[in-house]
């Protein structure tokens, strides 16, 4: 390979990768083993004292895992990445080196539903806690970061209403305050958006969606922009300080820009046990070769069907960031350019009923708890994914009781458009 940056891509197909060393295997081979059997006793005391990288045991570290996390560092232009089982195990592992007992993140009220009762309920077990603002209100943001605060937190389209966050300027709160921002960025991809471009230092994904992009695979992963200074204040003790849980090893100046990376690994995975697969490895790897081209026909699908909806005597408002209506719109040229993904809500003139007629009556559109599929789908948050919270919260999280999600696959648009008319028309 040459020094020259290669295209996206270019990346998407052989970032992280090479020819099996021992077979020449060409794909990725499915490395289904638990464990690796060492050279002798110093090689099995180097790879423990991360002296030098290696295969120790699967819930750590596994070749085909390793290509995939090496394959996303490149896509999203970090220094490091490590897989997990899902993408809420992402968010506890991004979570993890940072927090502790008495302290906060500071988190966008506009989230994936499942993401706003991890942080609301869940993550209070540990002792953490977080604090939900409207993240237009950059003063607001400001005024609830206090000496506690450990991160922020947002996604780039935000789930499940359109939302564009601007980066550039939480990153900025988050500069000032000496914390890290972390950015979901599943609904984007890094096809449409590289939040550390933006500032970012954390990126989560759960690769469950477009990343795998078929509904194949349960998966998410971090990545380590390698940017921040973890010494620069004694907020981050896990990472500046030594390390009890791993023999008293100071990890960011024992590894600089990879601290982070092999934290989660060494202390993270080793610990809490949220590892990846192989084999779901191995399908995220295929996935991701063709993330260009599904993203553009997303784009493309998306962007059709929320005009048409927009003009749809059935439908009163369309909330897709590309649309000129949306408040949103100035924000795709600066964060995601090549656009504003596919996700987005429709509301329906007939409320809660004609919502509920309206995801019976769809034919080619799956009624699923998921998004991010070859295959398009469709769920009114307010009676599942966002069922758990109240009237005022659904309405704060863009899935009012009116609201329907599409989440618009890559079929032929005419098709998708006939089964969205038919079904608005049995809706009533
Ligand atoms: C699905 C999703 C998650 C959670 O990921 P899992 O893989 O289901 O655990 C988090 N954030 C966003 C934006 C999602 O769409």
């Amino acid at each position: 390979m040459t020094d020259t940056p290669m295209d996206f891509e270019t990346l998407a197909i052989h970032a992280g990768t090479e020819p099996d060393p021992a077979t020449g295997a060409r794909q990725v081979p499915i490395y289904q083993t638990t464990a690796y059997v060492f050279r002798d006793a110093d090689h099995a005391a180097a790879l423990f004292n991360l002296a030098e990288v290696g295969y120790i045991y699967s819930r750590l570290t596994n070749p085909t895992v390793g290509a995939l996390q090496n394959r996303i560092a490149a896509l999203e232009g970090g220094a490091g990445a490590v897989c997990c089982s899902s993408g809420h195990a992402a968010q506890l592992m991004a979570l993890f080196p940072l927090m502790g007992p008495g302290k906060n993140i500071v988190a966008s009220t506009r989230l994936y539903g499942g993401t706003y009762t991890q942080f609301t309920h869940t993550i209070k077990r540990f002792g953490w806690s977080c604090t939900f603002v409207d993240f237009d209100d950059l003063d607001a943001v400001k005024a609830a970061i206090d000496d506690d605060t450990r991160a922020i937190f947002c996604e780039t389209i935000a789930n499940p209403g359109g939302y564009i966050t601007d980066l550039d300027a939480i990153a900025a709160i988050a500069d000032d305050a000496g914390i890290p921002l972390i950015v979901d960025n599943t609904t984007a991809t890094p096809y449409l958006c590289k939040p550390i471009d933006h500032g970012a230092t954390l990126v989560v994904h759960s690769l469950t969606k477009y990343m795998t992009g078929n509904g194949t695979v349960t998966g998410g992963v971090v990545v380590d922009s390698g940017k921040f200074d973890w010494s620069a204040s004694d907020k981050f003790p896990s990472l500046s300080q030594p390390e009890p849980a791993y023999h008293g090893l100071t990890f960011h100046e024992a590894l600089g820009p990879m601290a982070f990376t092999f934290h989660g690994i060494a202390v993270g995975l080793r610990d809490l046990g949220m590892t990846m697969n192989p084999q779901g490895a191995h399908y995220t790897l295929m996935g991701i070769e063709t993330l260009p081209l599904r993203m553009d026909k997303h784009v493309e699908n998306a962007e059709a069907l929320a005009s048409w909806l927009e003009t749809h005597p059935a439908v009163s408002a369309v909330t897709y960031g590309g649309l000129d209506s949306s408040p949103y719109k100035s924000r795709v040229s600066k964060i995601c350019p090549k656009g504003a993904g596919a996700l987005f809500t429709i509301s329906l003139k007939g409320g809660y009923e004609a919502c509920t007629k309206f995801v019976g009556a769809l034919k080619l559109f799956s009624h699923v708890a998921n998004l991010g599929d070859a295959r398009s789908l469709v769920i009114h948050p307010a009676s599942t994914t966002h069922r758990q919270l109240t009237p005022d919260q659904q309405i704060a999280a863009g899935a009012a009781p009116d609201t329907v999600r599409l989440s618009i696959g890559i079929e032929g648009v005419e098709d998708l458009k006939a089964d969205l008319d038919q079904a608005l028309k049995a809706a009533g």
